[in-house]
């Protein structure tokens, strides 16, 4: 269990490029910048190599693309690797954080166990404690990798990647290494929230992933957890959760992760609740065959949950939280619930069950619900929810939805800081009027259109009066085209960087 193949270290030093012995030397390069210092004086030491690229035409800097050089002894460096960045009008933090993922993941390639990235001509007044974070959150981005379970690799991966982070100014690493160190805590924790969504359905079911959380609650301080096994929710008539999961051999867990801050006032509760379907197969309304084995992302919210508790005590911030992690496997079954079911969920609200695939939302109502029985007044979850929201944003962006302006306009900023990007979407009466039931008090499914809305209209209903965000992840689940050319196929832990730039940003 855990058992991370690549172990990723990143630190800062004050070094010269041509000086470091290290198997790949990295430095970033802007597409429309003629002269820089540091380049040229690399270019100068290589005998106008860095230049020759860019003349013949093969290196034009674009962002995402990168360029080995051998250096044949002169510079200290084995390789050189040349990474695109495109305008410098463009750039923004996400430019540095894919840069770096880009230099490690193309290190790890090449079983490379040292890389130093050097900042080229960076202001001294730049942020390099926010620098020192994005580069570090960068390297263990690019440098992950998934391969718990091949036994027989024949590509020989070092299996370590040591990463430096390289200035000539030492109050510029002074600053980066602070960075770096909580950069490191939040990418580490998004990597096992990787490891875990990656995790296929027979190896991480419900109560596997209720003891990853007991785990990592017992391991940081301030960090409790508490599980509800089937028995405990059908006791406390939590029926929404126990419906779904019930059909299955692996029964469903409910998970309530407690992080209290010390020493700081008392503040309310903030709560996050996450979906951890930990396969879906959409049960009696089974899904098509083809892509059916990616419904092992479909616990993304709750590992996203879970790892930002982690961050959340590791960092101290002073916020209370909980996390709520609605764990169950969908399968068709004879105990599963059936289409035309009529459910009462926690918060005694019936629902008529049109579709079993719709079940995210039969889990999450509950969820929410105990959200407000905890006293929690701003609740958000995060939800692989609908493939409406892949439709209408491709996979680029997660879909955002709030009855709160304010908190909206906070997730976006967190958006833009984490480099994990939002895209607000509408919510209103209009959707949930299609949720209104007949014979029950609501039904799990809208009309044939913005199914993505009706989703979170059903989830809004149950949010009530509380403060709510409800982020649609299914867009985000797993690694988009331009995301795998810094990064392998397979979960990018969405939500983690989000959710604790999010909460770093309460005061
Ligand atoms: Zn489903």
């Amino acid at each position: 269990m855990a058992k991370q193949i690549i172990k990723i270290d990143v630190k800062a030093k004050k070094a010269d490029i041509a000086r470091v012995k290290t198997d790949v030397a990295a430095i970033g390069v802007f597409s429309d910048v003629k002269k820089s210092a540091s380049l040229d004086s690399l270019d100068a030491k290589l005998a106008g190599a860095i230049s020759r690229l860019k003349k013949i035409g093969d290196f034009k800097a674009a962002a995402g693309s990168s360029i080995f050089l051998y250096t044949h002894g002169k510079i200290a460096a084995e390789r050189l690797l040349l990474i695109g960045l495109g305008e410098k009008k463009q750039a923004d933090s996400e430019t540095f954080r894919r840069a770096a993922a880009k230099a490690a993941f193309e290190a790890v390639n090449i079983k490379a166990k040292t890389l130093a990235i050097f900042l080229n001509d960076e202001k001294s007044n730049a942020d390099f404690e926010k620098l020192g974070q994005t580069l570090a959150e960068g390297i263990h981005f690019g440098g992950y990798r998934y391969d718990e379970f091949v036994t027989q690799s024949s590509d020989g991966r070092s299996g370590v990647l040591s990463a430096t982070i390289a200035s000539d100014s030492q109050s510029a690493v002074t600053k980066l290494s602070k960075g770096i160190k909580i950069g490191q805590i939040i990418a580490k924790a998004q990597n096992f929230a990787r490891t875990l969504c990656n995790r296929p359905g027979n190896i991480l079911y419900p109560s596997e992933f209720a003891a990853a959380a007991r785990k990592i609650a017992g391991a940081v301080k301030g960090l409790s957890c508490t599980i509800y096994d089937d028995k405990k929710l059908a006791a406390k008539k939590i029926g929404g959760l126990n419906a779904v999961g019930r059909g299955a051999t692996h029964k469903p867990r409910l998970i309530i992760l407690k992080y209290a801050p010390k020493g700081k006032k008392k503040t309310e509760p903030l709560a996050l609740v996450g979906k951890a379907i930990t396969f879906d197969s959409g049960g009696i309304s089974l899904k098509p065959a083809s892509d059916m084995h990616e419904m092992k992302y479909d616990m993304t919210g709750g590992a996203a949950v879970l790892m930002t508790m982690e961050i959340a005590a590791r960092l101290k911030l002073p916020v209370a939280l909980y996390g709520i992690i609605c764990a169950a496997e969908n399968r068709p079954d004879g105990g599963s619930y059936l289409p035309g079911d009529i459910i009462t969920t926690y918060s005694g609200k019936t629902v008529e069950i049109l579709n079993t695939d719709a079940e995210g939302r039969i889990v999450l109502c509950d969820g929410i619900h105990l959200a407000k029985t905890l006293k929690c007044k701003t609740i958000i979850d995060l939800a692989t929810l609908t493939g409406a929201c892949v439709v209408a944003l491709g996979k680029h962006k997660a879909g955002l939805f709030s009855n709160n302006e304010k908190l909206a306009k906070s997730i976006e900023q967190a958006a833009k800081d984490s480099g994990e990007p939002v895209w607000s979407l509408p919510y209103g009466q209009e959707y949930a009027d299609e949720i209104k039931g007949k014979i029950a008090d609501m039904k799990n499914i809208g009309s044939k259109w913005g199914g993505a809305c009706s989703a979170a209209a059903f989830l809004g209903e149950f949010a009530k009066p509380a403060v709510w965000a409800h982020l649609d992840i299914a867009p985000t689940m797993d690694a988009s085209e331009p995301i795998k050319k810094y990064a392998e196929p397979g979960s990018i832990g969405f939500g983690v960087r989000l959710l604790t730039e999010f909460l770093r940003s309460q005061k």
